[in-house]
This record gives structure tokens, C-alpha cells and sequence, in this order.
């Protein structure tokens, strides 16, 4: 930046462009609320600088609550002179609760707490899944951050650390869902609360949690270790209310909207009825959006875990490898296997990992085998991207009924002792 002398603004004209269009704006509401606090005014009129001059005029640092090493986003502004009351101007990142369910009367008490003692702004929620509350300074933190605590609230994950885990509603609303998400963010939250408080790890790790392969919880754009819903065996289906579905959308609608947009072709009409090819199914969840009267997933439910996702990393787009098929998710027994790989997970990337690299970035540089190896982990077909056309891939033929009776094997998802056709070499 060039040397200029900059004066406090009084007119905001490039924010007020952002007022016009239909819909809400964040300037309008920021002006209103500017009455009752003036840093909000103050805070628009360096968003004005910025856009004139192109230039973020925010510095970060790191300011830590007692006990913890995280969670408080330090900023203070370069322009602190023309703009005193946002001079320091945090943000504190909250745990939310899992799926982002809420009391009105715990919203009521955040609102509150952030009030007192900020410039009250909230965002719900931040790309990490937290509640974020902007606009403390060097002392309100510390006592926002001790009133928040006292009412159970609990701060969120910053630096290389465990970050804030998100989740989609799951089973608490949603009939697609194949396992609790909420329950399973609890767990994972409980369980890694230290990690989440006090940075030890060689930089961020990411969980989302979505109930099924829609993915509502963006975990793969949006996480190092997506965990999604799916199901083993078949998928249900209601051929009564198949019947009802063609009645009202008439065969054609059927065959344009479910049949040619299945990804493997798998699911084929006999009169006013539907077969699924359950061998062939990947569980996409296309045909149960559209017909979820008549279908739904498989009663044999749990989740596919995946590794390295998140886009964008240094190394590009990874959206994540499959790293376990299918693992049930339905009691502790069930969570303690997810924690005890998460944990070999941790211990072979914290020895070996760079400071600042990510786990799809470390995957990368060591090789899937070599990071296989490390965690104890065998190589499976499905971690695979076009197993049946990768010359790495070995089928073997399997003894006894499994590939000729009825569902025991799908080629996105192994049976529970993991008897396949296929085999990674
Ligand atoms: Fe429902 Fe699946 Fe979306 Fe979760 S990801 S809310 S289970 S549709
Ligand atoms: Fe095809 Fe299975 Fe996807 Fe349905 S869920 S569209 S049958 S792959």
C-alpha cells in the first residue's frame, strides 16, 4: 500500500450499491444495528476503505484463554487511529450443538452473553461448523469466553488442532439417514476434547458427518475425514407406493427422473413395479430422493469413512479416498473401532507429517500403501477409484453362494467379513 493519509468515512457508497439488490443485505442490517452500536459503524467504514482501496487492513495474531490453545481468532485493525472502537476486534468460535439444533432459549442466552460484552455479531455458522461471535477486545474475551463457559457453552477448535466437528441433522429429522450423526458427533467431541482445546497435531483435521450420500454436511468438500451414511444388502422398496408414484407421474416421468439417471444402471421397471440390481447399486441416494415414498436404504446400516478430502488443499481437489467400505455406527463398541482408527490415524500422521500438512497432503506425498501400512490397515478394492478397470486390482473368485445368492456382495460395499470378489494388489 502506498502512503496516504486515510480519514474515518463518513459515506460508504460502494456498501450502499450492496443495499439494492432483492435481497437481504448485510450493510442494511449492520447500519440499523450501528445505532445501538457505534464499532459496527465504525466497522462498515473500514469495509468501505477496504473496497476503495483494495487492501484488507485486518492483522492476526493469537490470543489464548487460560487453558486453552484455540479458539479465539485475534484481529486488529491497521487503521485503528480513524477507527478506535474496532481497534481489536476478535472473534470467538463456539462449539455449536450437533447438527446446529437449537433452544430458543439457548439462542436467547448466547444473544445475550455476545451483547454484553462485543460488538454483537453473530454468524452461524462459520465454514468450520462453529458459531462465531465478533467484535471482542484484549478484555472483553477473556470475560465473554468465562460467561459462555459458566452457562456450559465450550470454545472451538483453532490452529492445528481437532477443529469444531459439523454434522447434518441425521436421524433426528431425516428418514435417509443410516446412522446417528448427532450421537456420533457427541462421541467424536467428548472423546477428542483435548485435541480440540490444545493444538498437537501437524495442522488442521476436519470431521462432517453426513447421514447418507447426499451429503448434506459437505463433508468431503469440507472435511479430512468424512464419515457417510450408507447401507449394506438391499435397498427397501414399497412396490405399492411404486405403483402410486407411476399412477401420478405417469412412466415416462419414471424412466427420465430414476431410471436414466442412475450411475450404473442398476434399476430397471417390470410393469407398474422396480428391480434394483443391489450388486450393481453404489448407493447414490438418486432414485430414493426422488421416489422416498417407495424406496428407501437398506435396513443394514452404517457408514463409509473416508480420508484426505477437503478442496481446496496445497496439492489440489482431493474430495477424499474411501479408506473403510462400510463400518456399522450403532453402539459404543461400534465408536470405539472409529476412535481406535482415528487414533492410529493420528499417531502415524503426527510422527511423520510435516508442520502445515494436511492428512490428504501427507497421503499424497507417502503413498496410500505406505500410509496403509503405518496405520494397520489392509488394502481394499473400494479405496480404489475405478476398481474394475484398474489393472492394480486382482479378482479372485470367491467359494460357497456369496456371489450368486442374494445380496451379500455390492462392488461399493463389502459384507461385514469383508468377503469379496475383489482384491488390491
Ligand atoms: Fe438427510 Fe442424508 Fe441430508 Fe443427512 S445427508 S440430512 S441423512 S439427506
Ligand atoms: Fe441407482 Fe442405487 Fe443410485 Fe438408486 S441408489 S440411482 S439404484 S445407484
Amino acid at each position: 500500500m502506498s502512503e496516504k493519509e486515510i480519514k474515518a468515512k463518513t459515506e460508504t457508497p460502494m456498501l450502499d450499491e450492496l443495499k439494492t439488490g432483492p435481497w437481504p443485505s448485510f450493510v442494511a442490517d449492520l447500519e440499523r444495528y450501528s445505532e445501538k452500536k457505534p464499532a459496527v459503524g465504525q466497522l462498515l467504514g473500514q469495509l468501505e476503505q477496504s473496497y476503495e482501496d483494495r487492501w484488507n487492513y485486518w492483522q492476526g495474531t493469537v490470543l489464548n484463554v487460560d487453558g486453552y490453545g484455540g479458539g479465539v481468532i485475534a484481529r486488529y485493525s491497521e487503521l485503528g487511529e480513524q477507527y478506535p472502537d474496532i481497534a481489536q476486534f476478535h472473534t470467538i468460535r463456539v462449539i455449536p450443538p450437533p447438527g446446529w439444533v437449537y433452544s430458543t432459549e439457548k439462542l436467547r442466552e448466547l444473544c445475550d452473553i455476545w451483547e454484553k460484552h462485543s460488538a454483537g455479531i453473530m454468524q452461524l455458522h462459520g465454514m468450520t461448523g462453529d458459531i462465531l461471535l465478533l467484535g471482542t477486545d484484549n478484555k472483553t474475551t477473556f470475560e465473554a469466553a468465562e460467561e459462555l463457559m459458566e452457562k456450559g457453552w465450550d470454545l472451538g477448535g483453532s490452529g492445528p488442532a481437532l477443529r469444531t466437528l459439523a454434522c447434518c441433522v441425521g436421524e433426528a429429522r431425516c428418514e435417509a439417514a443410516c446412522f446417528d450423526t448427532m450421537a456420533l458427533t457427541k462421541h467424536l467431541t467428548d472423546n477428542y476434547i483435548s485435541e480440540l482445546h490444545r493444538p498437537e497435531l501437524p495442522y488442521k483435521y476436519k470431521f462432517k458427518l453426513s447421514g447418507c450420500a447426499n451429503d448434506c454436511a459437505a463433508s468431503m468438500q469440507r472435511s479430512d475425514m468424512p464419515v457417510i451414511g450408507t447401507w449394506r444388502g438391499a435397498m427397501q422398496i414399497n412396490q405399492d407406493e411404486v405403483g402410486k408414484f407411476i399412477d401420478d407421474k405417469g412412466i415416462e416421468f419414471v424412466i427420465d427422473n430414476v431410471l436414466t439417471r442412475c450411475p450404473t444402471n442398476c434399476i430397471s421397471l417390470k410393469g407398474k413395479t422396480i428391480d434394483v440390481d443391489n450388486d450393481n447399486c453404489v448407493r447414490c441416494m438418486h432414485c430414493i430422493n426422488v421416489m422416498h415414498r417407495a424406496l428407501k436404504p437398506g435396513k443394514d446400516r452404517g457408514a463409509t469413512i473416508l480420508i484426505g478430502g477437503k478442496r481446496t488443499l496445497k496439492i489440489g481437489d482431493t474430495m477424499s479416498s474411501v479408506l473403510v467400505p462400510f463400518m456399522p455406527l450403532k453402539t459404543e463398541e461400534d465408536f470405539t473401532k472409529l476412535t481406535d482408527l482415528i487414533d492410529s490415524i493420528w499417531e502415524f500422521w503426527g510422527d511423520n507429517g510435516l508442520e502445515h500438512e494436511r492428512i490428504g497432503e501427507f497421503i499424497a506425498r507417502v503413498g496410500l500403501g505406505t500410509f496403509l501400512e503405518g496405520i494397520g490397515l489392509e488394502p481394499d478394492p473400494q479405496m480404489i477409484n475405478q476398481p474394475r478397470t484398474s489393472p492394480y486390482i486382482k479378482f479372485e473368485e470367491l467359494t460357497g453362494s456369496k456371489i450368486d445368492g442374494e445380496p451379500e456382495h455390492n462392488p461399493a460395499v463389502s459384507n461385514e467379513e469383508g468377503e469379496m470378489a475383489e482384491k488390491a494388489i
